[in-house]
């Protein structure tokens, strides 16, 4: 459940009911998916106190979608991130997904607007795609063509794409779909980057027709601090099916979760001997603000 009567959300300024709050049916954020937004995660740290991860991060990122899509952007990064606690604080919240929206007032026509609104939700999130590792089919759908999107931008228009892959994974037996650029080289999943794992190196596919993932730049980091090769390219979908020894999602809600198959080719190496299962504890790690070590065999 996302929300009950007494859930809190901050809106433009001010924290009000969820249940109470309104917003515009004339606008273009409604009718022609014309808003930004972000999905970010606080956890019960180690310590006890919750921590919103890479807060500024993904607060600056919502702010270049935004300005990607020619949307004005009056709002201070500080003041959002404290506005965010509070939202976390006011519903008792710890373990959360929360979730900025910056949209548009009324205005059917396509010209530029004057203003924008904001909203930011949060419930609580504990696995958002399950823990057991994933059955992934390449989807008919491809991610929008960089040239008629800004595919930088997390756009609410371009989730309809994620929608139509997702429901038609689902649709024939599979967990989650993997999407195509518009070239045909494997790009991402309808809500998380991906990774494949060959010979102890992990590929992942070059920014450019992808949403340049928060997750997926922590990967990287994860890479550089214990020394796992990686390496940014372009490759098909056959080439991870004939290549891989795993291969994983990553993202904001999926964290970082392993697939089982692809197609229903499954891969070689179980789960827990590979690198990128000691990248997804160091993961949990970083979230949870605890030291790890990794140690490798
Ligand atoms: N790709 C798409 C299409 C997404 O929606 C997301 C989720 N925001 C990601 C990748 C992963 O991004 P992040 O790690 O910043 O959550």
């Amino acid at each position: 459940m996302y929300y009950n009567e007494n859930t809190i959300i901050y809106q433009n300024g001010q924290f009000v009911k969820a249940s109470e709050a309104k917003t515009d049916l004339y606008s273009q954020s409604l009718h022609y998916g014309y808003a930004v937004f972000e999905g970010i995660r606080s956890y019960k740290t180690a310590s006890g106190e919750t921590k919103i991860f890479k807060e500024v991060v993904h607060y600056e990122r919502l702010k270049k979608s935004a300005l990607a899509l020619n949307m004005p952007y009056p709002f201070d990064t500080g003041e959002l991130v404290a506005a965010t606690y509070k939202v976390l604080e006011q519903n008792n919240l710890q373990d959360a997904y929360i979730r900025p929206l910056v949209y548009a007032p009324a205005n059917m026509s396509f010209n530029k607007n004057t203003e924008s609104f904001i909203v930011i939700e949060a419930w609580e999130m504990g696995l958002f795609l399950g823990d057991k590792l994933l059955r992934v089919m390449t989807s008919s759908f491809q991610r929008p063509n960089p040239k008629g999107f800004k595919i930088e931008a997390k756009a609410t228009g371009h989730y309809v794409n994620s929608i139509l892959a997702s429901q038609e994974a689902k649709a024939n037996g599979f967990d989650e779909a993997l999407l195509t650029d518009m070239n045909g080289f494997a790009a991402e999943g309808p809500g998380a980057n991906m990774f494949y794992e060959k010979d102890s190196k992990l590929f992942t596919p070059s920014l450019g027709n992808i949403l340049p993932g928060i997750t997926r730049a922590t990967v990287l980091e994860i890479c550089a601090e214990h020394q796992i090769e990686v390496e940014e390219k372009l490759f098909t979908t056959d080439e991870i099916k004939q290549q891989a020894d795993t291969a994983f999602y990553c993202g904001t809600a999926a964290e970082i979760v392993g697939w089982q198959s692809l197609d229903d080719v499954e891969f070689k190496k179980p789960w827990n001997e590979t690198v990128s299962a000691l990248v997804q504890k160091a993961y949990k790690a970083k979230v949870l603000d605890t030291a790890y070590i990794v140690n490798r065999r």
